[in-house]
């Protein structure tokens, strides 16, 4: 499957299973973004909802994703953004680039949780990965 390049919304309670090729699930409820991977390879992609992860607006038509999504450690490696549901592809970052935000992002969490708090399970699933 190709990139996309345009996504639609749902705003959902609870995010259904099989997810749809191109639909981005937004559950305020569970403070979570769910959609399958823009490149096409299929992979779920979770961005929680949190003062330090993932905002998403809505102008009333069309939602946006801030920040990127940035697949970093899955093997498409993709990076894109997701504005007025278009998908904005990005070039792919190099290592060092990735290192970099990461430990940015890092910092950012540290400040906001404390060093010593695990950060809050939206889903109560503890901190086993997806
Ligand atoms: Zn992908």
């Amino acid at each position: 499957m190709a990139k996309l390049h345009r996504v639609t919304h749902r705003f959902v309670e609870r995010v259904p299973s099989p997810l749809e090729d191109g639909v981005v699930y937004v559950s305020i409820e569970f403070g979570t973004v769910i959609h399958k991977c823009c490149c096409g390879c299929g992979d779920k992609v979770v961005t929680p909802l949190t003062p330090v992860d993932w905002a998403v607006i809505y102008d009333g038509q069309s939602i946006s994703l801030y920040p990127s999504i940035g697949r970093w450690d899955s093997p498409c490696r993709s990076h894109y953004w997701i504005r007025s549901d278009c998908v904005v592809w990005s070039r792919t970052w190099s290592k060092r680039e990735v290192d970099a935000l990461k430990r940015g992002e890092g910092e950012l969490r540290d400040d906001y949780f404390g060093l010593d708090q695990e950060r809050p399970d939206p889903e109560g699933r503890g901190d086993k990965p997806e």
